[in-house]
């Protein structure tokens, strides 16, 4: 069966809307997230217009700062300055990836942990390390939990998790965030060995690599949970071209109790959490 990322992503917006108008009417806040982006990358402009899009839907504020490609360093840190600065302002984006000139790790340095909404900075990295509940938590690796929990229930205890990929956006805080759930996990990465076997022992499969269908039904235990983040366009013969996750769904899917399709799984899910990162944001820090 799919797991239908769409739908959970409408549940956790309208939740939020809730809690929206409850932080208006008793605290008289109207949670704010900012989104800035740097140049002109189409697909970040997509990404980009949806979040805007969604914020204001349930109620929020939303500011987009467009700043051209030839924007210098020190521009975009006296802007990043001055959102920090601003009590109207809860959540603060920047879109990655940024032009080369500008030293990535030093822009998500610089964003003030309390609105550090992506999650990137190192204090909220490190706490969620820690298993610290202070964490603002990435928002893909949120959604894959929530999306593991909406077909096995809240309790993942004991499963065996096998995570594909360790970058530190995706791989790595999904696995820190199933190990708080109890999981026994395993990190999978390019260079490991028998990689299609040990995947095949998994409960809960995770794929975060960026390779379009690498993981077929032989490397499926029968009856686990694959959660596919893999976002990949491949060619069409009409010209087009489709999007495909890192799972060979249509091999995969008889074999798995419950995927996640591409799109519509891991994808909606992601931006629904950077609502609810801000919300809460607004609610702690507000
Ligand atoms: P990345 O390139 O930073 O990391 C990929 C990881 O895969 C690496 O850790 C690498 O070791 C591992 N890997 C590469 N080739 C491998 C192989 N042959 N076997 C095993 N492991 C291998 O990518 P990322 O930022 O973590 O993103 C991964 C995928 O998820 C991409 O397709 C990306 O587009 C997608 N993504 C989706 C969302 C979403 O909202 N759905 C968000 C972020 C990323």
């Amino acid at each position: 069966m799919n797991i239908d990322g769409k739908a959970l992503a409408q549940e956790l917006r309208n939740d939020l809307a809730v809690e929206v108008k409850q932080l208006q009417e008793e605290r008289g806040i109207t949670p704010g997230l900012t989104v800035i982006l740097v140049g002109e990358d189409p697909a970040s402009q997509v990404y980009v217009r949806n979040k805007v899009r969604q914020t204001k839907e349930i109620g929020m504020i939303s500011n987009e700062i467009k700043m051209p490609a030839e924007t210098s360093q020190q521009a975009l840190l006296d802007e990043l300055d001055k959102l920090n600065n601003d009590p109207a302002v809860h959540g603060i984006l920047v879109q990655l990836p940024l032009p080369k000139h500008i030293d990535e790790a030093l822009i998500i340095d610089t964003i003030l942990p309390e609105k550090d909404v992506d999650g990137f900075h190192p204090m909220n990295s490190g706490r969620l390390c820690n298993g610290d509940a202070a964490a603002l938590v990435p928002c893909t690796p949120q959604g894959c939990v929530l999306l593991a929990k909406k077909h096995l229930g809240d309790n993942l205890c004991g499963k065996h998790a096998v995570v594909i990929g360790r970058s530190n956006i995706v791989g790595k805080p999904v696995s820190l965030l199933l190990l708080q759930e109890s999981c026994t996990v395993t990190i999978a990465h390019s260079r490991t060995k028998d990689l299609a076997a040990l995947c095949a022992t998994a409960d809960i499969l995770v794929a975060a690599v960026g390779r379009p269908e690498m993981v077929k039904a032989d490397w499926v235990k029968p009856g686990a949970t694959v959660i596919d983040v893999g976002i990949n366009r491949i060619a069409t013969e009409d010209g087009k071209g489709r999007l495909v996750g890192d799972v060979d769904f249509a091999d995969v899917e008889p074999v798995a109790d419950a995927i996640t399709p591409v799109p519509g799984g891991v994808g909606p899910m992601t931006i629904a959490c950077l609502l609810k990162n801000t919300v809460e944001a607004a609610r702690r820090f507000g």
